[in-house]
């Protein structure tokens, strides 16, 4: 059979049961080990035997409903090749605005800093943590997951992206108040989906529910961390948040409720949708 043969009946196989059809060629690119132009090149070659059957092996995987991602074993964020497994959340490219919005604010307001402390609470995979360390120099990084198996994945992404991040096991900001850190800014994506919230079954079935689910209005982490942050934060200070979308008057709630007298500021992402939460501690 030739690579052209194997990926129009795949392609075929996945049209009729209303899965992704470009998925076959992305799986073929990862067992062949092929760019896209040589995949080209190559398509009225015959496919050998290891191919095919690891190919067969992980489009039958797709089709259990596993997310190519894990798959692959690869994700991409912010440019850069991440390791994920199950273990970990996968990144998504709303996090990565995160990022570019932190690099704003790091400009904005601490252009004349030496070094600049940050940590990132609930890490999963670094891709936050890691991202900002190899963006930004100045910055000196910890991170936190409450999840060993995470923390596996996040230092080895950390050593092969040649990043350097402390990271810190235990419940979101304990660990942090415990090694009496204190940072500049506080960033964290933590789970913020309400338990009962219907979501897609590729997402609840197959991704870590620790990484997802916020208790029953999603805000159950963020309200621990208002509680908990103060003592590992400068006397200046940046909190940033990745959000649920709907959750801003609910967010503007807790707000009022633990950080009254400092400013915030909700940002949109790329969609439209409100996203991102950041407050001013001490900071106009
Ligand atoms: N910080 C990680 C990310 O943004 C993991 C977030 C999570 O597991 N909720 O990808």
């Amino acid at each position: 059979m030739t690579i052209r043969e194997l990926i129009n009946e795949a392609e075929e196989r996945m049209d009729e049961a209303n899965k992704d059809s470009n998925v076959p060629k992305v799986l073929f690119y990862h067992v062949s080990n092929m760019q896209p132009h040589e995949l080209y090149l190559k398509m009225d070659e015959e496919v050998d035997e290891e191919t095919l059957r690891t190919f067969n092996e992980d489009l039958q995987r797709y089709l259990n409903g596993e997310p190519v991602q894990y798959i692959k074993g690869k994700e991409y964020f912010f440019n850069y090749e991440f390791t994920v497994n199950e273990d970990v959340l996968i990144p998504r490219y709303e996090t990565e605005e995160l990022v570019e919005n932190i690099l704003y604010v790091i400009d904005d307001y601490f252009k004349d800093y030496k070094t600049i402390d940050l940590c990132d609470v609930g890490t999963g995979s670094g891709a936050i943590a890691i991202s900002l360390a190899l963006e930004e120099p100045k910055l000196n990084v910890c991170a936190t997951d409450i999840s060993e198996k995470a923390l596996v994945v996040a230092k080895k992404n950390a050593h092969d992206l040649g990043a350097h991040v402390t990271f810190y096991q235990g419940d979101m900001v304990q660990p942090l108040i415990d090694a009496k850190k204190k940072v500049d800014i506080f960033v964290s994506n933590p789970p913020y989906i309400p338990v009962h919230q219907d979501i897609d079954p590729r997402v609840k079935d197959n991704e870590p529910h620790v990484a997802l689910f916020g208790g029953e209005d999603g805000l159950y982490f963020y309200r621990k961390i208002f509680e908990t942050v103060r003592p590992i934060l400068k006397d200046r200070a940046i909190l940033a948040f990745e959000m649920g979308f709907d959750q801003r008057d609910i967010m503007e709630e807790a707000l009022q409720q633990y950080f009254p007298d400092c400013p915030h500021r909700f940002l949109k992402d790329i969609n439209g949708k409100n996203r991102m939460l950041f407050i001013y501690y001490n900071i106009e």
